[in-house]
């Protein structure tokens, strides 16, 4: 494998770790990206620490997904600070659910733009430079409850089907160019987004899933770096579903 730049957006997150652990492993340079409050920033730096004992080297710089004008100046500086970027994983997303009769028009929007908007404030400022260059992969996670629905889910369902469109159109737009375009969607996976969920509700999630078990985070990072290797890109325009055979 080629020494090649990533960059995860929500990197700290459950999923967004093992990505991060499993491109280092394929000796890519990590940029991660963390969203700039307080706490994620104090999280950011013990995240880091935790990475550097495992032995890898990740630049994390803050960054809010939803701004056009802050994915702009972060992309500007991981080409200034490390070289253009190769591989952009739209990472980062939020959960806000509640039935379509209670959803608020700021629920809506708020995960419409870290969900959704993200990946073109994201892809906007890398894509240009990846045809230039010949090379680029882009993968974006999306998820099983865009695929199928999910009750109290229409703003987050609407952002991950979304997603597939998006996702379609960059990929033709790329494809004579080197660049490539997938996305991924999980299942249900055991990490903090999950364990929000309800017991009840997560057991009867858990009897729904064929495998009979919640997915790992090392399962969605291997599909993340089959999609990015340097000799994947004859795969392009389509969607890995990671979900334990929960949706067919
Ligand atoms: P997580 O909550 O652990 O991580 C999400 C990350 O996104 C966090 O680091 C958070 O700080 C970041 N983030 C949120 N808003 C942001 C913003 N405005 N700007 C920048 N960063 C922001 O969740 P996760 O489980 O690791 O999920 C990662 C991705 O996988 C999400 O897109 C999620 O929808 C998707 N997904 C997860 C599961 C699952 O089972 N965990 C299933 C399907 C899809």
């Amino acid at each position: 494998m080629t020494n090649r730049i990533a960059v995860v957006t929500g990197a700290t997150g459950g999923l967004g770790t093992s990505m991060c652990k499993a491109l280092a492993a394929q000796g890519r340079t990590i940029v991660a990206s963390h969203l700039p409050d307080e706490k994620s920033t104090a999280d950011a730096v013990a995240w880091q620490q935790d990475m550097k004992n495992d032995g890898i080297d990740v630049a994390i710089y803050p960054l809010d997904v939803t701004n056009y004008e802050n994915c702009e100046a972060f992309v500007a500086r991981v080409e200034q600070e490390h070289g253009p970027v190769d591989i952009l994983v739209n990472n980062a997303g939020i959960t806000n659910d509640a039935p379509l009769k209670k959803m608020q028009a700021e629920q809506w929007n708020q995960v419409i733009s870290v969900n959704l908007t993200s990946m073109f404030n994201m892809c906007k400022h890398v894509f240009e430079g990846m045809c230039e260059r010949g090379f680029g992969r882009i993968v974006n996670i999306s998820s099983l409850n865009g695929e199928k629905g999910q009750f109290g889910q229409s703003n987050y369902a609407a952002t991950k089907a979304g997603i597939y469109g998006f996702t379609k159109s960059i990929a033709l737009e790329g494809a004579r160019k080197g660049v490539t375009a997938n996305s991924v969607s999980p299942g249900y996976i055991d990490t903090p987004m999950v364990r929000k969920v309800p017991e009840k509700v997560l057991d009867n999630i858990l009897a729904g899933i064929p495998v009979g078990r919640l997915g790992q985070p090392e399962d969605i990072a291997r599909a993340v770096a089959f999609l990015t290797a340097d000799d994947a890109g004859f795969m392009t325009g389509t969607n890995l579903s990671v979900n334990g055979g929960q949706f067919m």
